[in-house]
């Protein structure tokens, strides 16, 4: 009961089997924070949906979901060889090379490793471009290719980018017919497995399938305290005077959870609003609104968020919570560190 996330478990797992069932290929990726639920719980789900290969991000991520799940183990995060943990020696693991000198570099150190190629997209974060792919094949050696695999933009005319690595691939001599692809929309991928139907595509997705039914995650962030405060009062690290009469509410969740002095992009809507109206009020008095929800309203901090806990001003007109109590918070999932996750249900 402090700053917690609850899970409405059948709705959750609902919209999951919803998406796992109209994505055939469906590679969930279980990274980072684990989209704030915990890589260990999404390797449990994507064993629940029957998936046969989950994608981390890193190498540091390897171990654990190496033991959290018995299929294959992609890294997103291509293969270097100064990179620790890349010399890791589990034929559940496959690599992702993007350069002609990690192809050469790891066929000399483990020769039989499984691997996809990656190529650079308009994204320019990591792969080989087009005119490299004769040379990367040339070095594989012994490796064992999975498969291609590209990283798009998440704007921008994907379809078209990804159709055109399809014919490039075709006309390439690197032998697959499977393509790993991240960020394409299910439309998207329809008209993609449409045109090229010798093609397996496989999507790579996390977003959309752990986050893509918010309304199954509540965030709840425990009252610690409410004080009673008159305007000109000092409080907190900075001893600011507050700007006006009020309670001040002390919540469980700060920068160790995520909480930062910007509200998340979630709650744009009603940052602009709040701003709007406190115009020449808190704003002006040099406030940030915070994530927390009390009384149906996103409410202002006192000052920035400490380590574990919030410095909340809540209006006089308003009944405050009594400690103990639980407000809602807005959060940006991929950064958010809960003290707890709860499947409900
Ligand atoms: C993180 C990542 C994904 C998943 O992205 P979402 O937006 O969470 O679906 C897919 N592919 C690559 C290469 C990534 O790094």
């Amino acid at each position: 009961m402090t700053f917690e996330l609850v899970v409405d478990a059948p709705r959750w797992r609902a919209h999951l089997a919803q998406v796992a069932q109209t994505t055939p290929g469906l590679v969930p990726v279980v990274k980072g924070n684990g989209y704030g639920l915990g890589r260990d719980v999404l390797a449990s789900e994507a064993t629940t949906l029957g998936c046969d290969t989950i994608a981390v991000g890193t190498y540091d991520e390897v171990p654990s979901a190496l033991a959290d799940f018995a299929g294959d183990v992609m890294v997103l995060s291509p293969w270097r060889p100064f990179l620790p943990g890349t010399d890791v020696d589990d034929s559940r693991v496959i690599h992702t090379l993007g350069r002609v000198e990690d192809v050469a570099a790891l066929a000399a150190l483990r020769p039989d490793a499984r691997i996809v190629l990656e190529g650079e997209t308009s994204m320019s974060r990591h792969g080989l471009d087009r005119h490299q792919l004769a040379a990367a094949v040339a070095a594989l050696g012994g490796l064992r290719l999975e498969g291609f695999a590209i990283h798009l933009p998440m704007a921008g005319a994907n379809l078209a980018e990804a159709e055109s690595w399809a014919a490039a691939l075709e006309t390439s001599q690197v032998e697959t017919d499977r393509l790993f692809v991240s960020h394409l929309v299910p439309h998207e991928l329809a008209t993609l497995r449409e045109r090229r139907p010798q093609l397996q595509i496989r999507p790579r997705i996390g977003t959309s399938l752990w986050l893509g039914d918010l309304g199954a995650l509540d965030v709840r962030a425990t009252v610690l305290d409410v004080h009673h405060l008159s305007r000109g009062e000092r409080v907190g690290y900075r001893q600011r005077p507050v700007p006006r009469d009020g309670y001040l509410l002390i919540i469980a969740g700060g920068t160790s959870h995520g909480i930062g002095l910007e509200a998340p992009r979630a709650a744009a809507g009603v940052l602009a609003r709040g701003k709007t109206v406190a115009k020449g009020g808190l704003e002006a008095a040099g406030l940030s609104l915070s994530p927390f929800t009390v009384a149906g309203r996103q409410r202002w901090f006192i000052e920035p968020p400490h380590m574990q806990a919030s410095m909340v001003l809540l209006p006089a007109s308003v009944p405050p919570p009594a400690v103990g109590e639980q407000v809602k918070a807005a959060v940006r999932f991929t950064t958010a560190a809960f003290d707890r996750v709860v499947l409900e249900g």
